[in-house]
C-alpha cells in the first residue's frame, strides 16, 4: 500500500540480523506518528521460514529470487527499486550494515529519489521527514527534513533497542515477483572469513580494548590478562590493528566491527568519531586515558585520567583477589 513505512529487513546466512529489529522498533514509531502501517520488506532466496520473526511490522513483503541468495549490490538494489516504484512506501529505512549499506549508494540514483544517510532518527513532524544524521565521521550532527515521497533513509546501528523490534505473532506475508533478468556486474564470489580459532568480537559480553596508548605488541599481555580476569576478550582500535599487533577480525570502528558489550574498557584509546562509531552503543562504557580532553571521555560512563600501566595491573590484582575470596 501506498505511504506506508518499510522497513528492509536483513538477513545473514539463514538468521534475521539483530539491526534488523532495531529498525523495525524505529519504523513502528514512525508509521505510528504518520498513522499507517509498517512492512517490513524481506529480500532473500527461501527465507519464508524467517517471516514470523518480523512480528513487529504488519505485514511483510516477500520477495524470494536465487539472485537474493548472498546480500549483493545489483540484484538487491533492482529488487528493491521495482518495490518502491510499484508501491510507493513512504519512506524505507535501510541498515547500514556492511551487508546493506552499500544499497543506498546507488538505489536513490536509480529511483531518483532523495536519501538520509547516516541517520540516528527519524521522527515525521508537520508531514514531513526529519532525521537526525551524523556528518564528517560523526564530528557533526545535522537535521535533514525530507519532504519528498518515497523518501530513503539510512539508519546507523543502535537507533533503538533491538528487543522493542521483536514481535509476539507471526505478520500476514505477500510475496511479490520481480524481474531481475539482467546480469550482475559484480558478483558474489566467496565470503572472507575471521582466522579459524579467532574470537567473535561482536559477541562478547566483555571487551578490553587498547588504542595506540598500548605503545607495543608486549604490552598487549596485561590486557589479556585483564580481559582473562573479567571472563572477555581483547579488541584494538585501527593503529593497533594496522601496526599487526591484533588481528583485523579485532577492530573496533568505523572500518571494523560495531560492537555492543555489556562492558567496553577504552585503554589508551582517544576516541575518535571512527572508533566511536563502533562502540558507542556499548551498554558500560570505561575509559582511562592520560589526557583529560581526549574525546573518549565525552561518551564514557567512566573515565579516569590515569596511565593505563598503573591501573591495568592494579585492576587485574584486585578483580582477581575478589574473585578468589568469593570463591573461597
Ligand atoms: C576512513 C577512516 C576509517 C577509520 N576507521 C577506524 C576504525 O574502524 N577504528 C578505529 O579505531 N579508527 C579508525 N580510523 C582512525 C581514527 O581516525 C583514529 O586515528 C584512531 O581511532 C586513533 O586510534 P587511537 O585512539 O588508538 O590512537 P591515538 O589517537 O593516537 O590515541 C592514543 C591515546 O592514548 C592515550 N595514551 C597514551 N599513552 C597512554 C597511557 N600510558 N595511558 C593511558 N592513555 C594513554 C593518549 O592520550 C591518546 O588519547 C579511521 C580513520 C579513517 C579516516
Amino acid at each position: 500500500m501506498a505511504g506506508n513505512v518499510w522497513v528492509l529487513a536483513e538477513t545473514w546466512r539463514g538468521q534475521v540480523s539483530e539491526t534488523t529489529y532495531e529498525l523495525l522498533a524505529l519504523g513502528r514509531e514512525l508509521a505510528a506518528e504518520l498513522g499507517v502501517p509498517l512492512q517490513a520488506v524481506l529480500l532473500g532466496h527461501q527465507v519464508k521460514s524467517l517471516t514470523p520473526q518480523l512480528g513487529a511490522a504488519e505485514s511483510v513483503v516477500l520477495v524470494d529470487h536465487p539472485a537474493l541468495a548472498e546480500p549483493a549490490l545489483e540484484p538487491y538494489t533492482y529488487a528493491l527499486a521495482q518495490l518502491v516504484k510499484a508501491r510507493q512506501p513512504r519512506c524505507l529505512l535501510v541498515p547500514l550494515t556492511n551487508i546493506s549499506w552499500e544499497v543506498l549508494g546507488l538505489l536513490p540514483a536509480a529511483l531518483e529519489l532523495p536519501c538520509a544517510n547516516f541517520c540516528r532518527d527519524v521522527r515525521a513532524a508537520d508531514g514531513k521527514l526529519q532525521a537526525r544524521c551524523l556528518l564528517y565521521g560523526g564530528k557533526v550532527e545535522a537535521t535533514a527534513a525530507v519532504s519528498a515521497a518515497p523518501a530513503l533513509f539510512g539508519i546507523l546501528p543502535g537507533s533503538r533497542p533491538a528487543e522493542k523490534g521483536r514481535g509476539e505473532k507471526a505478520p500476514a506475508v505477500e510475496e511479490v515477483p520481480v524481474e531481475l533478468a539482467e546480469a550482475a556486474r559484480v558478483k558474489f564470489k566467496k565470503y572472507l572469513e575471521p582466522e579459524a580459532g579467532d574470537v567473535d568480537i561482536t559477541q562478547q559480553t566483555v571487551l578490553v580494548s587498547v588504542g595506540r596508548g598500548i605503545q607495543n605488541q608486549d604490552n598487549l599481555a596485561l590486557a589479556e590478562e585483564l580481559a582473562a580476569a573479567l571472563g572477555g576478550a581483547v579488541s584494538g582500535s585501527r593503529p593497533v590493528i594496522d601496526q599487526g599487533w591484533l588481528p583485523l577480525s579485532r577492530q573496533v570502528g568505523k572500518s571494523g566491527a560495531s560492537v555492543k558489550p555489556k562492558l567496553y574498557l577504552a585503554l589508551g584509546i582517544s576516541g575518535a568519531p571512527e572508533h566511536q562509531e563502533g562502540m558507542r552503543n556499548s551498554e558500560l562504557i570505561v575509559a582511562v586515558n592520560t589526557d583529560p580532553g581526549a574525546p573518549i571521555f565525552a561518551i564514557a560512563h567512566f573515565g579516569v585520567c590515569a596511565d593505563l600501566f598503573d591501573i591495568v595491573p592494579a585492576l587485574t590484582e584486585e578483580i582477581k583477589r575478589r574473585k578468589a575470596s568469593r570463591a573461597a
